[in-house]
């Protein structure tokens, strides 16, 4: 039984200078729109106590385009505009379903740079895509083909940091649920090693079940401290300033970009091998000890692998257990169930009373999945 699932494809792109301007004209209309509305949201809010609607929002965009000092909104295409107030309204049913903290104005310097077209706003022929407003076609790099017969429905286009320009293309595509398979792995987040698994996959773990980080990374991140060396030696405001943050972002994204696609290929392994997968809730436990890049990094990666294992296994057909995040994994001794007292973070193996000898973060893995199991 094939599913039908929209799903986003996302490709690099160079646009021409033409198009780069139009773009760089419509992010900072979109970012505008966003904040206008936003500021009469609250005005009724805070004075009013009346929540203010997407269509009234919409009509007042209509009304900013016909006076003189926002003329320039007739400029871009007004799709855009419209999506930003769409991400507005988002914001604010989060907001009054206590999903998320009050919306918080776009900056100019930090907030991202992108644009939503939606279907009325772009045509896609022959496999190439146009945005209203634009004379040619995008330079897409299609690193990869779209899925056969794909019919985009919204296509996002954004510039990174690192000055790169990306498009997202929303599609529907059919999934093949995978044979059913009959095993069930735990995974522990690891510091030493990415990840360690209950049980190994050969060609993909070690015969200790562990996963070490890329081995690129090391490289990748010397190269990504000393240019924020460098960039803390420039001075404010300066050219070279300018060029060295721009250095930062490029080797930031080039650590990110094959960290992903890294996690791509280990998610994919991992869901295809095991019918059931056990992890932990890891929102606020310290995995490493002090605020440093690998944290932060490794903290991104478990997130980004744990939304990429939630919708690979609803695809697939597959079951994915979530245990409670106080779970003593590392403590408890999985072949006799005694709980140790203490386990500091330095070690890294250790004989229990029992006689069983463990890795411990293979004794966690398998703890995982027993209290996974366990609680289903
Ligand atoms: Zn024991």
């Amino acid at each position: 039984m094939a599913r039908i699932v929209k799903r986003a494809f996302k490709f690099r792109f160079y646009p021409t200078p033409e198009q780069a301007e139009e773009l760089a004209r419509t992010f900072g209309c979109a970012r505008l729109v966003y904040n206008k509305a936003l500021e009469e949201r609250t005005r009724a809010y805070t004075l009013e106590g009346r929540k203010v609607s997407y269509v009234e929002s919409s009509a007042a965009l209509t009304e900013w385009k016909r006076t003189e000092e926002l003329a320039f909104l007739n400029e871009v295409s007004s799709v855009p505009l419209q999506q930003a107030l769409r991400h507005l309204q988002a914001a604010f049913a989060n907001f009054f379903a206590k999903r998320a903290k009050y919306p918080t104005f776009k900056s100019r310097k930090k907030s991202r740079l992108s644009a939503e077209y939606t279907r009325s706003a772009f045509t896609y022929r022959d496999g190439r895509i146009t945005l209203a407003k634009m004379g040619g076609p995008l330079r897409i790099v299609w690193s990869r083909p779209l899925p056969e017969g794909a019919v985009p429905s919204t296509v996002t286009v954004s510039k990174d940091a690192a000055g790169r320009w990306f498009v997202s293309i929303l599609c529907q595509d059919t999934i093949r649920p995978l044979d059913p398979a009959d095993g069930a792995v735990g995974i522990d987040a690891g510091i030493t090693s990415l990840l360690t698994l209950s049980r190994p996959i050969p060609g993909v773990t070690d015969a200790a079940g562990k996963i070490a980080n890329p081995r690129h990374e090391r490289a990748d991140r010397r190269r990504l401290a000393r240019a924020q060396r460098a960039l803390a030696r420039k001075n404010k405001g300066s050219n070279n300033r300018a060029k060295a943050r721009l250095t930062v972002a490029r080797a930031h994204a080039r650590i990110t970009d094959r960290r992903r696609d890294h996690l791509h290929k280990l998610t994919t392994s991992i869901v295809r091998e095991n019918q059931t997968v056990v992890i932990e809730d890891l929102t606020v436990r310290n995995m490493v000890k002090n605020h440093s890049l690998a944290r932060a990094i490794s903290d991104a990666s478990w997130r980004e692998m744990r939304t990429m294992l939630e919708y690979k296994a609803a695809w697939y057909g597959r079951e994915l257990l979530v245990v409670d995040r106080w779970f003593p994994s590392s403590r408890l001794c999985s072949a006799c169930g005694t709980l140790q007292r203490s386990m500091p973070l330095n070690v890294r193996d250790w004989v229990c009373a029992c006689g069983a000898a463990h890795d411990r973060d293979a004794n966690a893995a398998r703890n995982i999945l027993a209290a996974g199991l366990a609680e289903r």
